[in-house]
């Protein structure tokens, strides 16, 4: 393994005496897997003295991760990411298919886009499986739609005006009957932007006492309502049509899903590592995960009177949208991942430019390069016994897959560790910390709130496809 080049094929690789989770057929345990040719070979089950000593907080073998939404900054801003950072980023961060977002420059509105960016994979030579979304208006104007059909036929495996929410409820409506024809998703990205315009951070205390306008829970409630409302009129005439609501990030939004799917509409939804693991009181200088931050009855602590303001405030690589929430949002995004209200974990894997985050902070650009530090933050979730680890890992595997149907492709999110396919899988030490610097980010994008930070789980070996993603420089 020493010396093979990413992209090779993976001739020969065992490993034993390992944690194995299957979320296809649900089942984790120690185990040992042989992958030769590039084909996983052999999944065997340990039992008995075999197994012995064989621990969930040590080596684990994962499908290869997916993740649905990802910003890869190509065409038009190169310097913030390329494909070929971007889907290194990915490797490294576990992942062997992204679908990337559309707002890109120009925007993914016309199938020679597509072209290009999926040019730009092959050349990269990653061995990351990259899908692509589409938007669903013209430009990402709101004003009319994109060409959806030449779209769908052109392979994109969903429809967004991520950035924003689809402009008019009418032509939500028709994209979703549009686009029901096809069975495709349309991913959006639920905000009011009348009620979150000039908004710097969550509307609650941290906001208040830093001096910064309030973004408030409404400005996402609001846009889901619509939605869900457009969505329940369209289902009559579409019956295949799909809503997904993506990165959700307050409690009330997940309660009108949560009711919504158990009144039978066809909506999924994800929600973000950063959403569930981190709260607004990091833009104040805190530290801490948000389960720490929340008292024995389930309310937030004051980080002041806490001392928990470990860093400088007004933290730009904390400024995101939707902002970080209250520890009490971020608790009903854990609780709605682990209920399964959200079907995934998403990391909206927004790189930018240096010059463009080190600037007062509502000036900053939203977003976090999240792909590299998203299994580890999973990881802290489940060291902490907040997340089942099965249920982590099939949200990033089985549960996007599922959003993404028949498009999501056949890789090892879809299929699991199965024996005979090529060989598509994650190998990470939950019990070793890696250390989030600027350097150790395969992504241009270093905009991470968690650099000079330890994390759990360090990834050793992706293999993509029966390729090598991503290897370790220490590993054997
Ligand atoms: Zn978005």
């Amino acid at each position: 393994m020493a010396e093979l080049a990413i992209g090779a094929v993976v001739e020969r690789l065992d490993i034993e005496r390992a944690w194995l989770v299957d979320p296809v057929s649900w089942r984790e345990g120690p185990g040992e897997i042989v992958v030769r040719g590039g084909r996983l070979e052999s999944v065997s089950w340990l039992r008995g003295a075999a197994a012995r000593g064989v621990r969930p907080g040590g080596m684990l073998v994962l499908p290869g991760l997916l993740d649905i939404h990802v910003h890869l900054r190509e065409p038009g801003n190169e310097d913030a990411e390329t494909v070929a950072t971007g889907l290194a980023a990915a490797a490294h961060g576990g992942f062997t298919t992204v679908a990337a977002m559309p707002n890109t420059s120009p925007a993914a509105d016309d199938p020679a886009v597509l072209a290009r960016v999926r040019a730009a994979a092959a050349a990269s030579g990653s061995p990351v499986e990259l899908l692509l979304h589409g938007a669903v208006t013209a430009a990402r104007a709101g004003e009319r739609l994109a060409a959806l059909g030449e779209l769908a036929d052109a392979g994109a495996v969903g429809f967004s005006d991520d950035g924003a929410a689809v402009k008019t409820a009418v032509l939500l409506r028709n994209a979703l009957l549009y686009l029901g024809a096809f069975g495709l998703p349309i991913f959006e990205h639920a905000e009011d932007p009348g009620l979150t315009a000039g908004a710097e951070a969550h509307e609650g205390v941290v906001a208040a006492i830093l001096g910064l306008r309030g973004w408030p829970v409404a400005g996402e409630e609001t846009a889901v309502a619509r939605d869900l409302a457009v969505l329940a009129a369209v289902v009559p005439d579409a019956p295949a049509a799909r809503l997904h609501l993506t990165h959700l990030s307050t409690a009330p939004a997940l309660d009108l899903v949560r009711r919504a799917k158990a009144a039978g509409l066809p909506v999924t939804c994800d929600v973000t590592p950063h959403h569930l693991a981190l709260t607004d009181e990091w833009v104040a200088g805190a530290r801490r995960w948000s389960w720490e931050a929340l008292d024995g009855d389930g309310a937030v602590r004051d980080p002041w009177a806490d001392g928990a303001l470990v860093a400088h405030p007004y933290a730009t690589a904390a400024k995101v949208n939707p902002p970080l929430r209250s520890a009490e949002h971020a608790a009903a995004v854990l609780a709605a991942l682990v209920d399964g209200t959200a079907d995934a974990v998403a990391t909206d894997h927004a790189p930018h430019r240096a010059v463009d985050k080190e600037t007062e902070f509502g000036l900053a650009a939203n977003g976090i390069s999240g792909i590299e530090t998203a299994l580890s933050v999973l990881l802290a979730a489940v060291a902490a016994g907040r997340l089942p680890l099965l249920r982590a890992v099939a949200a990033l595997t089985t549960g996007p897959a599922a959003v993404l149907g028949a498009r999501a492709g056949r890789r090892g999110a879809a299929r699991g560790l199965v024996e005979g396919a090529p060989a598509d899988l994650v190998v990470v030490d939950a019990g070793d910390r890696w250390t989030v610097t600027a350097d150790a980010l395969r992504s241009l994008g270093k905009n991470s709130p968690l650099l000079g930070r330890d994390l759990p789980g360090r990834v050793l070996l992706t293999v993509a496809g029966g390729r090598l993603g991503y290897r370790d420089a220490g590993a054997a």
